[in-house]
């Protein structure tokens, strides 16, 4: 999703990611409603959840991205793209914001919940229900998950909190995995889009 955030890092590594899979894929940056509509899989990048939600508000992408999403369309939500797919948000220090939000999974997502840009940190994080033992988690302004149903699984923790998660073809992560050189993920999304099409 080319809106606003981390558009040509997640380029870049979901095009490495296939190169080292030896999937042939297209790789294209989203923007409208008709973009949306012939995909096969989606990343939401970082960036700025109110900024990202508003903008595909305005041009209509985001009722077709839930659409998509709730017909089976593999999701990678990324710090504010993991925003987007909760039911409702809110900030630490504010409280809850109300701002356009894809409501595709029944989690309450804290906004900054690390503290502001200049608490950003990177940590070793351990995903090992889907085969990644270990990731180096780059945070920033990053989100948690503070609520969920009993339907969400959680992949990784941090200091307590939760960082990553998953249902069915949905995940999310707090932190940026576009911001290193680790394309796991990037694959393991890849690999969910894949089989989402046999
Ligand atoms: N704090 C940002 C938000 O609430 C997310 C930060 C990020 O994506 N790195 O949208």
């Amino acid at each position: 999703m080319a809106i606003q955030g981390d558009v040509q890092e997640n380029i870049l590594s979901t095009k490495k990611a296939l190169d080292d899979l030896g999937i042939d894929g297209t790789v294209t940056d989203v923007k409208t409603a008709d973009d949306v509509k012939k995909l096969d899989g989606l990343i939401i990048p970082g960036g700025e959840s109110t900024t990202i939600g508003q903008l595909s508000l305005v041009n209509s992408s985001l009722r077709i991205i839930k659409e998509k999403i709730e017909g089976g369309m593999p999701v990678f939500g990324i710090c504010a793209g993991m925003i987007l797919l909760a039911k409702t948000a809110s900030d630490r220090v504010v409280g809850k914001t109300n701002q356009p939000l894809l409501d595709l999974l029944e989690i309450k997502v804290e906004r900054n919940s690390f503290g502001r840009q200049r608490e950003s940190f990177e940590a070793e994080i351990a995903m090992d229900s889907i085969s990644i033992p270990k990731f180096r988690g780059v945070f920033i302004r990053a989100p948690s998950v503070s609520e969920l149903s009993s339907d969400v699984e959680v992949l990784s923790k941090f200091n307590e909190k939760i960082v990553a998660i998953k249902k069915g073809n949905i995940i999310g992560t707090s932190f940026h995995p576009e911001l290193t050189s680790d394309v796991s993920l990037h694959k393991y999304f890849i690999n969910l889009v894949k089989n989402s099409k046999n």
